[in-house]
Parts: C-alpha cells; structure tokens; sequence
C-alpha cells in the first residue's frame, strides 16, 4: 500500500518535472534578490540563453531597462507580502540584445527556505499558437495547465468543457469532474450568456483564423453556488491533444473592478461629505442640459455659499468646520428629493441640480426653502452654530445653453446675493458686470483703504436714564467712486473672507481715535465704540494696534469701546484677545446680542461691560414681540451685572417701552440715524439728546 502511494506520488512528481520542462512559457523560480534558481527549457528558448548562463544571471538583467523600476517595484510588493501574485506586462531583454514585449505572471513560491517567487514568463513572439503546438493530451494537458495562475477552459468542437484547469476550479467553485463534457455557458453569469453563446459559436466557425488576435473582454462568470463575480476573458484556439481546441483563459478581476468603482467613486465625489463633486455635477448638468433640450423642459442649477464659513473654522477649528459642512450636506440631501444632484464643489461651496422642469421660479422657491432649513444653529460638540447662506440661481436655456455658461452665471447671481446679503438671487444678465467681482472686491477694497474711500458715520448712543450722549458708534461705509455709499452689510463679509478685514479695522480704529480726540479736544467727552469682527479677535497683533493707535492719539483706553459679535465668543483665542483688550481698560460690548449663543457662563469668563440688544429684537418688532421676551434678555443682562443697550430705535413708543423695561442706553433712527462727524458735531453739542452740558440731567418719560 505504502509502496503503491510512494509510486504514485513519485509518477506525480515525474509527470510535473515533465509538464516542467515541457511547458510552451517560461516558468523560472526566481530568488528574492532576483536570481534565476531554476528555468525550463522553454525559458531557455524564449530569452536566448543557455540554461547555465540564466543560472547565472538575474531576472533584472533579462528585463528591458526602461521596465526595469517597474518590475523591481512589484517584485518588492509581492515579496513584501503585500500582494499574492503580480502580474505584469513588460519587455524581456534577450540573449541578443533585442527587447521582446511579454508578461510575467508570479506569486511567492511556497516550501522553498528562501522567499523566492515562481514565474510564468510569456513572450508574445512565441504566442499562444506555440502553446498549442507544444500540448499533446491526456492528463498531461492537465497538469501542465494547472501550472497557470489564469483559469484556463478548453472546449471540443460542440462547446462542451473538455479541460478545466486547477485555477479555474478554484475560481469556479467546481471539480474537473462537475464540469466535463458540460456546456461552457455554465460558467457564465445572465445576462452575459447570449452574448458569451455568440462568442463562442464564432470563434468555433470553421476557417477562422486560429492565429487571430485573441482580444479580451469582460464579463461576469458564475459559480457553483450561483454567485456570480466579474471576470477577464481571453479567449484563443490551440492544438489540444491534436485536436483543436477553443480555449478561455480567465482571470477573476473582482478586485480590480472594486478598485476601479472605489477609484471612480473616489474620483467623482467629495471626501469628506460622499457628495457628488464637481466633476460628477458638470456631467450631470450637461446631461440635464441635453435631456432638457431633448423634452423641450427647463433645468435650473443653483450655487451655494456658506456665509461666514471662515469664521466657523477660524474661531472653532477646522475639526467643527468639516462637521459643519457634513451636517449641511446631510441637511441638503434631506431637503430635496431624490432625483435632485447635491454637490460639494469644494471649500464651503455646494450646488443643488433639480430634477428636469424647474424654471426660475420654482428655483427661487427651493433656494428659500434651503435658507430656511440652514437657519436652524448646527450643535456640533456642543456649540450652537447658527450660518446663512448666498445661492445663486441660473436656469437652462434662458441662462445658458451649456454647463460651464450655466454654472458661471449661478456663481455670479450668487456673489449678487451675497453682496445684497438677500439670500438668494436669480441671475439677470446685467450681473454679467461683477462676475469677477468676488476677485475684484478685494483688490478694491486694499485700494479703497489706501486712498481713504472709506468714511466713517457715527451714531449717538443715549444713555436712558440722563437722556443724553454718553458715547457714539462709529459705522463704515465705503464712498465708492462708482457705486456711491455702499452699506458695511455689502463688503464686511468679504473683507472677513478675504482678510481684509484687518487693515479695515485698523483704518476704522484709525479714524475713530482721530476723532474722538478731536472731540475731547472740544470738550466733548464721549466714548468711541468701533465694530470688530471675528476675525480680528483671532489676530493676536489686535492688542498691540490698539495700544499704539491709542497712544498715538493720546485717548484714554477707557474712552475706547469695542462692539464684539456674539457669534464669536465661544473660541478660546477669541476670549484671550478679548481679555488682553480688557486689561487695556477698553469696554468690551457684545454686539447683535440674542442672534447668537452664549451663556452666562461665557459671558461671565470676558470683561464684558454691556450687551446690546439686536436691532430685530427692537426696530419694528416692538410692537409685535410682546415684553416677555425682552424682559428676561434685559434682567438677564442686569442680573449679571452688564448695561444693557437697545438698538434700531425708531420711534417714542419703543422708547417709552425699553425705558419701562429698564434699557440703561439706546442708539436708533429715532434719536439719531448714524451721520459723518462734521454733522454730529453740532448735534452733540445742540440736540436735546446731545451731550450734557454738566447742568440740567434731563428725564427722558
Ligand atoms: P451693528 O453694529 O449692529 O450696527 C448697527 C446697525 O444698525 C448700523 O447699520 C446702523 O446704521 C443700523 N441702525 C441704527 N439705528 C437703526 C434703526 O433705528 N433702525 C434700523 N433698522 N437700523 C438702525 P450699518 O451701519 O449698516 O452697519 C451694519 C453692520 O455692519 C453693523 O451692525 C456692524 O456689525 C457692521 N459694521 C459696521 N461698521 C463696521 C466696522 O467698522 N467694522 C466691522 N467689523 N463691522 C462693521
Ligand atoms: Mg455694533
């Protein structure tokens, strides 16, 4: 028995030395430092050398050296284990000196002490029509096809499986024995086997040329247990056994194809919110186009900025920035409807396709809808972050008849609604004009500072109880030589975005420390408050400006107050330059307070003197929003210690009810609307709630 089986293995052993040596393609097992440990003959044949001279030299010097990184490379992979098999299309050198394109297919041989690595090596000049010349039959057919990495079928002359190698019961899932004389269709997936069928009966046409270019093609396969996978089919006829043979060779390319889908996927969508990126919104808005022309229907495409955007991951980090713009993205899918494209087209930029038939209407319509969904504050690690948004609309074919028109003036309708702060904005052919003007805006607005376009209104703050000026904002406009006077609201949040803001502010500071000495000088003895953004609480360099602008103008620190945004209170560099402004002796007031989201607790942490009730809490609202809700902003103000300061003022009824709730101070229209120095001047000194005289305190009821 013993004897039996050792007989056996040792015909096994002889048939594959046989297969071996006999094999059409070179097969080499080659040492990890590239060394030729064996060859076959056939290698011998196909590269020109002898079999001592291959023993002697490298896989490295039989490699064309242009191929020679690339090979190198890949070798390095595969011995590294970070691949089981390479398999590379690459020039061989020969013998004598002429390259010859081939492959090489190889996986780390195993039960060999050394890491070495097993090699097919094919070269095209000796084709697969050797291949076939060199088969004879029988089970030899068989082992020498088992030594292929490639699954390799071979069908008789009616279609039916006559050899199924080693590798292609490994891919297929059955024995050589389940699959003899079998059609090959099994092996097919639907709903490739019609198509597989006429490939095959072409191929088994008498008089077709054998030697034919064998092509490949790709299809899904199908195994055993029904489960069907994607695969690389090569197909070719051979001598098989004397008898010709069609032969598939096939390759399970499951991994490749995942690869590529996760390679195209990654190429069309944004990382960090998996939206369709740019790329895949530009092709799906030229096929919106071109359906849409096809249909005779309309195709809107809308562009979004996040306001303030900058701010967000300034004062909070771009860790919460990247959350905030997955959140709005997730907001945004929510929103619309499935047949809708959402895009991410990078930074804090989104674009909203909707499906085919939307006009500018229905447009505009989904724009509000958007803004309202985004007014609700993000919670993201426990801040409350409240953003607006800009989107600009522009509709085919009224707008554009192709992707890259449509998506140029969506931008420009959107930089038109960020610059009107609106909202959104359909574009209108006139904002042609200001495309660029985002670009534009900044390099005007450096212009404007240097040539001193910008001017500074100031508006009276009263103080309740004495009904006089303690003090005065100072409010920038820019005179802009074609425009005219642009409100802040129209070039602040560009200034914040770009930067500029910096030098901005230092003007402002500039301008209203000139002035308030100039007033001092006069014997007006009012504060100066100055607006400051976000931005500039994260410039670590504020402080010291401040310092040396006021020394400058020699004014009390005390005299200076600073309006900060309650937006921008919850960062800890924010605090910090708030508290250094402080420790100057500068007032610090929380601007626009009730819009934002700060705690007592925050509050509680700044040198903060006052809080200022937001206009929209105020100017009109009065009426409408009954005390209980300004009652609790007020005594919360109090109760911490803090004056509290109405804004947007318009009329004596709002008076008489802010002076009932206990207000401390009040700035509006009603008292007085912000004006150039030259005209508050008289005003300070004049008005009924001008500056005191040092006589009469007047009661304001
Ligand atoms: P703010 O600090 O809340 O300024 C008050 C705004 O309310 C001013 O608008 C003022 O003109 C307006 N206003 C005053 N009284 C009334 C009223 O009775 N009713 C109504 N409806 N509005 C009133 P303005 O000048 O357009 O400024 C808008 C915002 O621009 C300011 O809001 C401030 O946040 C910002 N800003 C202005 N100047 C500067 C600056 O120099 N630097 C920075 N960073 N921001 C500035
Ligand atoms: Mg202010």
């Amino acid at each position: 028995m013993k004897e039996q089986t050792r007989m056996k293995s040792r015909s096994r052993r002889r048939a594959g030395r046989r297969a071996y040596d006999d094999a059409p393609v070179g097969l080499a097992l080659i040492s990890s430092e590239g060394r030729f440990l064996q060859v076959n003959p056939r290698l011998c044949t196909l590269l020109g050398y002898t079999r001592r001279q291959l023993l002697r030299t490298t896989l490295g010097a039989v490699t064309d050296p242009h191929d020679l990184e690339f090979v190198g490379s890949n070798s390095r992979r595969l011995l590294a284990g970070e691949v089981d098999e390479i398999r590379l299309e690459q020039h061989f050198l020969r013998a004598d000196g002429r390259p010859a394109p081939g492959r090489i297919s190889a996986s780390v041989a195993t039960g060999v002490r050394d890491r070495s690595f097993a090699c097919v090596l094919e070269l095209d000049e000796a084709g697969e029509r050797r291949l076939s010349g060199a088969l004879k039959g029988g089970d030899e057919i068989h082992s020498m096809l088992d030594d292929f990495f490639d699954g390799i079928v071979a069908t008789d002359d009616n279609g039916r499986i006559a050899s199924f190698n080693r590798a292609a019961q490994r891919l297929f899932g059955y024995q050589m024995g389940d699959v003899l004389g079998r059609e090959a269709e099994l092996l097919i997936a639907e709903p490739y086997r019609e198509e597989f069928a006429g490939f095959l009966a072409g191929w088994m046409r008498p008089g077709r040329d054998a030697t034919a270019t064998p092509g490949s093609r790709e299809m899904w396969g199908r195994r055993k247990d029904g489960s069907a996978f994607p695969i690389e089919f090569r197909a070719t006829r051979m001598l098989l056994g004397g008898a010709e043979r069609f032969v598939g060779i096939l390759r399970d390319i499951s991994e490749q194809r995942a690869q590529t889908d996760a390679l195209e996927y990654q190429t069309l969508h944004d990382v960090l919110t998996s939206l369709p990126n740019r790329t895949l919104l530009n092709d799906r808005l030229h096929q919106a186009i071109l359906a849409g022309s096809r249909q005779r229907k309309s195709a809107a495409v809308l562009i979004m900025d996040v306001d303030g955007f900058k701010d967000v991951n300034d004062t909070y980090g771009h860790h919460v920035g990247d959350q905030l713009l997955q959140q709005i993205a997730l907001r945004l899918e929510g929103l619309l409807r499935g047949s809708d494209t959402v895009a991410r087209l990078g930074g804090d930029e989104f674009a909203i396709l909707p499906a085919l038939g939307m006009g500018g209407d229905d447009g505009a319509t989904t724009a509000k809808k958007i803004l309202q969904a985004l007014q609700q504050p993000f919670l993201i690690d426990e801040h409350n972050i409240r953003i607006a948004a800009s989107i600009g609309i522009a509709v085919y074919p009224l707008d554009g008849q192709d992707a890259p028109t449509l998506m140029r003036h969506a931008d420009a309708a959107m930089y038109v609604a960020k610059r009107a702060r609106c909202g959104y904005s359909v574009y209108a052919p006139r904002q042609d004009v200001p495309i660029a003007a985002h670009l534009q805006l900044e390099g005007e607005l450096r212009h404007a500072i240097a040539h001193d376009e910008l001017v500074l209104h100031f508006q009276p703050k009263v103080d309740l109880r004495i009904g006089k000026t303690i003090g005065v904002e100072a409010l920038v406009r820019w005179q802009h030589p074609k425009l005219g006077l642009v409100p802040p609201g129209q070039f602040i949040p560009a200034a914040e975005e770009t930067g500029v803001i910096k030098p901005l502010t230092q003007w402002v500071l500039n301008r209203a420390l000139q002035q308030s000495r100039i007033w001092l000088d006069s014997g007006l003895d009012i504060d100066v408050a100055v607006n400051l953004s976000a931005r500039n609480l994260l410039d670590p360099d504020l402080p010291a400006t401040a310092r040396e602008l006021l020394d400058a103008w020699r004014v009390d620190p005390g005299k200076l107050k600073v309006d900060i945004p309650e937006g921008s209170l919850m960062a800890a560099p924010v605090i910090e330059t708030a508290t250094h402004l402080g420790a100057m002796g500068i007032g610090l007031a929380i601007d626009d307070f009730g819009t934002g989201f700060s705690s007592p607790a925050h509050l509680s942490r700044l040198p903060v003197r006052e809080i200022k009730i937001d206009r929209s809490f105020i100017a009109a609202k009065l009426g409408q929003v009954d005390d209980s809700v300004l009652r609790p902003i007020v005594d919360l103000g109090h109760a911490m210690g803090l004056k509290v300061v109405a804004e947007g003022v318009e009329d004596q009824g709002t008076l008489d009810r802010l002076l009932g709730l206990g207000c401390d101070s009040a700035q509006g229209f009603h008292l007085c609307p912000p004006i150039v120095a030259a005209d508050l001047t008289p005003w300070l000194r004049h008005a009924a709630w001008g500056v005191s005289d040092g006589t009469q305190p007047r009661r304001m009821q």
